[in-house]
């Protein structure tokens, strides 16, 4: 049964229509046809303009802020988007929203969800997450960077690696060996940690295409304060697991997206320039497609268990910035209102 819009959700629908379409140029062909810079452009854009209606992260309470919308609400926002190519979310919330936020939500204190949320959501702090390191890649749990606390203050010394737009960023979220002593799995804290000191030095690894995303960050004595941890000490296996939950539920509701727009791009280009009964370009465009409708399955799958209420990560949310218990997590998907 196809879903019904009701009177409020249909004039709802529709500002969120204007609102999108006040945001796409004509001729507009979805995020994926526009090159690296004008993406983060655009990004930069819409993200702003989210933000000042509070749609970053709309379905939190406003103490947190959000916009203290329902699940209806949120799955309109989602899928106007995605309708119009383009991803719910810049690439930067995904850490700081997606990722973090909801993290804490499950294991952090009304304080620091009152200090962090508000601040996450309306662009103030920017997260970067560091969990790769040169000798900890698929091996996480063998990661080396180190904190140790000396007062009221973590000393941080190390380096982490492929940190996505840590340039970008003013915090990283960062898995650190709080206990060298203690099996691997079982030594590990996740700390919040400020970039902008001078402990940090953030160094752009250039990519094959001439694209400075990632970062090698060291850290050299950079200090955070002993209390901007998620979780407990020495918990940050559990919080970390509970993280890429949401990483993976995110990356396989949004990427197909792109990669559809990218594909779509492609294949244009190489009908314009005559390509298109070359063999080996048909054979791998054929595998592109492939790829792209698995991860679109893959990622209505993830949508469909989410719906029936299963969450991509555990545990249950714990509270939200008012200390209230909640389910009021940001969902990452794009989904269908449920049959009336
Ligand atoms: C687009 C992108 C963005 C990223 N952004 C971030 C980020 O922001 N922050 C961050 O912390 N990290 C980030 N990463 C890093 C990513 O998480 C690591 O690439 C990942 O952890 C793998 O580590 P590695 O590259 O060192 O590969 P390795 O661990 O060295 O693995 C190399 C290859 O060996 C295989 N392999 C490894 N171990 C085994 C084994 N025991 N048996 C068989 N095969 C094995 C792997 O499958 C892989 O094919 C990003 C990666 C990508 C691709």
């Amino acid at each position: 049964m196809e879903p019904q819009d009701t009177e409020r959700t249909e004039r709802f629908r529709a500002s969120v229509r204007a609102f999108v379409a006040s945001l796409t140029p004509p001729g507009w062909r979805g995020i994926g046809a526009l090159a690296p810079i004008e993406r983060e452009e655009f990004q930069e854009m819409t993200r702003a303009a989210l933000a000042e209606r509070g749609w970053v992260a709309p379905a939190w309470p406003a103490e947190c802020g959000g916009a203290g919308h329902g699940p209806t609400e949120l799955v309109i926002l989602v899928e106007e988007f995605t309708a119009a190519g383009i991803p719910f979310g810049s690439d930067n919330d995904e850490f700081g929203v997606t990722m973090l936020s909801n993290t804490m939500l499950r294991w952090s204190d009304p304080a620091l969800l009152r200090r962090f949320l508000p601040r996450i959501a309306s662009g103030e702090y920017v997260f970067a997450q560091g969990f790769s390191e040169p000798g900890a890649g698929s091996d996480l749990a063998s990661l080396a960077l180190r904190a140790e606390r000396a007062d009221n203050r973590w000393v941080l010394n190390g380096q982490k690696l492929w940190s996505s737009g840590a340039h970008r960023a003013n915090w990283m979220f960062v898995l650190a060996r709080t206990n060298r002593d203690a099996p691997a799995h079982r030594g590990i804290s996740m700390l919040l940690v400020p970039l902008d000191q001078p402990g940090i030095e953030i160094r752009p690894i250039r990519n094959l295409t001439g694209e400075t995303d990632f970062n090698e960050v060291f850290f050299d004595d950079a200090t955070t304060e002993f209390n901007l941890v998620v979780g407990e000490v020495n918990q940050g296996w559990a919080v970390a697991m509970t993280l890429l939950g949401f990483e993976r539920g995110a990356t396989a509701l949004k990427a197909p997206i792109r990669f559809r727009n990218e594909l779509d791009r492609l294949i244009e280009l190489i009908r314009e320039r005559g390509l298109d009964r070359d063999r080996d370009i048909r054979r791998r465009v054929t595998w592109s497609h492939d790829q792209v409708e698995k991860l679109r399955c893959h990622g209505l799958r993830t949508a469909t268990a989410l719906i029936a209420g299963e969450s991509p990560a555990r545990p249950p949310p714990r509270s939200n910035c008012s200390g209230a218990s909640t389910t009021s997590e940001q969902p990452s998907w794009p989904s269908r209102p449920r049959p009336a």
